[in-house]
């Protein structure tokens, strides 16, 4: 059946509302097995191979809780600034899906991991000035995966099924916003920062492609000022920034034309369909009581002791929002310079090397932004396995800022640094390409290119200072670049000023 594609509002109606997003994000931990068995976590074993009598849900099979699980959800928990409970427990959420053998996830209801948290965001939308806005996280929770659904064919052809339970048991650890965010952008630079601080401590790859971060996004539109949200829908599995957006700005177009066509919202779940960017009514929502949540009676409750939380808490790095703020103080740098360079664990680390091998920091993190940054790009080769390390950069950006060389001759030297992966000063050597600030030098030089060029000499004298440009540019050429640029202008002013 074809599917009839509502009514999209037109965006000067959209402007007279309000947009109330929220989001859950599922992450996958980080463990090397499954959160209440011993199999193997790996991506893309052969179908059905990953599998036991426990995460195939097999009645009589027992579940043992992952320490390993606990952990990388506790920290993720106080990277999102939440509170801890000591005491915490699973439940069971029942509900038939045929990837779920159990016919129940094991999740948690009522005494959730953690609570209470937030993320700073960084908003930069289209044409409007950046701004930041603290966003509430409500809740951390962990809980198991249910298996894969692949489906074949087409139409009525060949139609068939398969249920891949590999994924069966894989660890998540849920985390659910407030209703805080009010636009698709908000959303995008939420994921982000969110994504950003999973991956860098470590507790999830956050790997999008392989689907370790997923998330649904509840969307609802209110007049500007009305004093209550409107009725929510909920995308499910948006598994890219770019989907994220759309189906949110979708769902907005759907839900005013609606709402000002005098029709109501109902509360549902949504599935977003990729090809087409909308999004399609699944089933209606479930409310909790749906569920039949009660406790899980295999497992015992999760105490995370202060002792436990203090170890867990010592192994953090310093997080990436505060290496960031540090950076801006530290050296000096622009605060997107500093977000760019604290992007991943291992850029931020290559970028302090970098830094305090040099005597000029800044420089250092234009080398890195530019030059290297592109030459990684270029090779297929990320921060930790570059082939220039980071004193590198910090002796050439030392170099310039002594004047020892010009940007012209480090620009030169840079991709010799890379391919051969030399320091700066062992390729001057070597190529013979040390600066020239022997005054001495650089006059006879001067005096070859004003003999050469009587005609600007003449202009330059009758007023024309501009073509001291060009002069300077012909010493510089005459010297392939090994002049010091400063000494040049010096002592030309004052040969043509005699
Ligand atoms: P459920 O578990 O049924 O999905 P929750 O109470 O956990 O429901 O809420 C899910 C998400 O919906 C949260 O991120 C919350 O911020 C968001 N949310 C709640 N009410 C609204 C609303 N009216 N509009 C948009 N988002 C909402
Ligand atoms: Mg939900
Ligand atoms: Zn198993």
């Amino acid at each position: 059946m074809a599917a009839i594609s509502p009514v999209l509002a037109p965006a000067e109606t959209i402007e007279k509302y309000e947009v109330v997003i929220g989001l859950e994000v599922h992450v996958q931990l980080a463990t090397v097995t499954k959160i209440f068995c011993s199999c193997p976590t790996s991506f893309a074993a052969p179908p059905n191979t990953n599998v036991c009598p426990v995460c195939l849900g097999l009645p009589g099979a027992l579940p043992v809780m992952n320490r390993r699980a606990v952990e990388l959800g506790v920290q993720a928990a106080m990277a999102l600034r939440c509170g801890v409970n000591a005491f915490s427990r699973m439940a069971r959420k029942n509900y038939f899906y045929p990837d779920l053998p159990k016919g129940y996830q094991i999740s948690q209801f009522d005494q959730p991991l953690a609570e209470g948290g937030w993320l700073e965001i960084h908003v930069q939308p289209e044409g409007q000035e950046p701004y930041r806005k603290r966003i509430g996280i409500t809740r951390l929770h962990l809980e198991d995966d249910a298996g894969k659904s692949v489906h074949e064919g087409f139409k009525d052809v060949d139609r068939y099924s398969y249920i891949d339970l590999n994924r069966s048991g894989t660890p998540l650890a849920e985390i659910v916003s407030e209703p805080d965010l009010r636009s698709s952008d908000e959303a995008v630079a939420y994921l982000n920062e969110l994504k950003q601080v999973i991956q860098y401590i470590g507790s999830s790859t956050c790997d999008m492609e392989k689907g370790h971060l997923r998330c649904d996004a509840n969307v609802s539109v209110r007049l500007k000022g009305a004093p209550e949200f409107g009725t929510r829908a909920e995308v499910k599995n948006l598994n890219s920034f770019r989907f994220l957006k759309q189906a949110v700005e979708y769902e907005v177009a759907r839900q005013v034309a609606i709402v000002e066509s005098g029709g109501r919202i109902v509360q549902e779940t949504r599935l977003f369909h990729t090809e087409s960017g909308e999004t399609i009514g699944m089933r209606s929502k479930e409310q909790a009581h749906d569920y039949r949540y009660f406790p899980e009676p295999d497992l015992v409750p999760l105490r995370v002791g202060e002792e436990w939380q203090a170890k867990l808490r010592s192994q953090l790095p310093e997080l990436p929002y505060d290496r960031r703020a540090r950076f801006v103080t530290d050296y000096d740098l622009r605060e997107y310079d500093a977000q760019v360079l604290t992007s991943t664990r291992d850029l931020s680390d290559y970028y302090e090397r970098a830094a305090k091998a040099s005597e000029d920091p800044k420089s250092a993190a234009n080398w890195v932004m530019g030059d290297l940054m592109g030459a990684w790009k270029a090779a297929g080769v990320e921060a930790a396995d570059s082939p220039v390390p980071p004193e590198f950069i910090g002796e050439l950006t030392t170099l310039i800022k002594r004047g020892e060389i010009s940007g012209k001759l480090a620009k030169e030297i840079f991709p010799k640094m890379f391919a051969e992966r030399l320091a700066p000063s062992a390729i001057m050597e070597r190529d013979g390409l040390k600066q020239i600030s022997d005054t001495g030098a650089i006059e006879k030089i001067i005096d070859d290119v004003l003999a050469a060029n009587p005609k600007q000499v003449e202009q330059y004298k009758a007023g024309k200072t501009a073509v001291a440009g060009f002069l300077v540019g012909q010493v510089m050429k005459a010297s392939r670049g090994q002049a010091s640029p400063q000494a040049v202008n010096d002592l030309l002013q004052k040969k043509l000023g005699a």
